[in-house]
């Protein structure tokens, strides 16, 4: 039976899918009640001091254009950031010396698309939406994603910078391999953008951890982890050593908390707090940026230094992250 077939027969009630009414019990059967939107729109807040970005999508959202095209448009500025070693063209290698890079894109109905070690393309928040849109899938990954980038018009490139290179040729002396963020590090750039219209949307773009082992894919192509939009309720994204964010899917996790009635700091806070509590070391760092329908904002991490650029009222401006220590 191929896959479509099977999940019609299923849902069409062979008895697969049955839910015990008391699961069912403990669910929110509507979204919370919120009032009128007191932000003025639009607005667009990324992770970390992307300040040029959150000005990219903060010009295209007031330009008119969607939640999602503006949200592209705005860490496509760092994708072609040569500058930048953790996104895009520039970012630092994986161990054998091959830049590899991981995007999802997530719309306003609910819609996403997500490429996952890519390699020699640029844009790759740009090619999730393309898978997204122009094919039946929501996930393409390596050599398959490369070939349909070529297809769709991408030009290749070499990711790898002569300065990337130099580092890496640095780093393969000692191969040492820890996984620290810290707060000088541009990181991954998530960035949520709600539109004119009051739309959501989001994108997320990495290189991924420096040195990782030749395969890893983090947190930030995976819906729910490194990106989770429902635009009844707001957004979020996530930042850090993407294991951990994984293991807690948080940022599906935390515009959960907001349907709940957390708001975006609240939720922020317990989904850090959720990776805390089962880590007896806490050397790595987590950052979580999080928007509501109403354009409140929250941010938390686990260490010090976590910082986002938000765009509103014409205005860029980067703000500190309060932390857990
Ligand atoms: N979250 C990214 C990853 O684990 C890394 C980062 O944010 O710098 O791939």
């Amino acid at each position: 039976m191929n896959r479509r077939r099977f999940f019609s027969s299923a849902s069409l009630g062979g008895g697969v899918l049955l839910v015990q009414p008391q699961l069912l019990a403990n669910i929110p059967n509507k979204s919370p009640k919120l009032s009128p939107n007191p932000n003025p729109l639009p607005i667009a807040i990324s992770t970390w001091n992307n300040i040029k970005a959150s000005k990219t999508s903060g010009d295209s959202l007031e330009r008119g254009e969607d939640a999602l095209t503006s949200a592209i448009d705005g860490v496509a500025v760092e994708e072609a950031n040569l500058t930048n070693r953790t996104v895009g063209n520039g970012g630092a290698p994986d161990r054998s010396g091959t830049v590899t890079l991981d995007a999802c894109v997530m719309d306003s109905t609910g819609n996403c698309g997500s490429v996952m070690a890519v390699e020699n393309i640029v844009h790759v928040a740009s090619l999730a939406r393309d898978v997204m849109e122009k094919t039946p899938h929501v996930i393409l990954a390596g050599n398959g994603a490369r070939k349909f980038a070529i297809q769709q018009g991408y030009t290749a490139v070499d990711l790898l910078t002569t300065q990337s290179r130099e580092l890496w040729l640095e780093w393969l002396r000692n191969q040492e391999y820890k996984p620290v963020i810290n707060a000088g590090n541009h990181d991954t750039i998530g960035m949520l953008c709600i539109d004119k219209s009051g739309n959501i949307a989001g994108a997320c773009t990495t290189s991924g951890l420096a040195y990782k082992m030749e395969g890893r894919v983090g947190d930030s192509p995976i819906i729910g982890s490194g990106l989770f939009v429902d635009n009844e309720i707001g957004a979020a994204v996530a930042t850090g050593v993407g294991e951990e964010v994984i293991k807690t899917v948080g940022s599906f996790l935390i515009v959960e908390l907001i349907r709940q009635g957390a708001s975006p700091q609240q939720a922020c806070q317990t989904a850090i707090q959720r990776i805390i509590k089962n880590r007896k070391k806490l050397d790595f760092q987590v950052g979580f940026l999080a928007i509501n329908k109403q354009g409140e904002i929250g941010s938390y991490s686990i260490q010090k230094g976590f910082t986002y650029a938000l765009y509103r009222n014409g205005e860029t401006k980067e703000f500190n992250s309060k932390s857990a220590y």
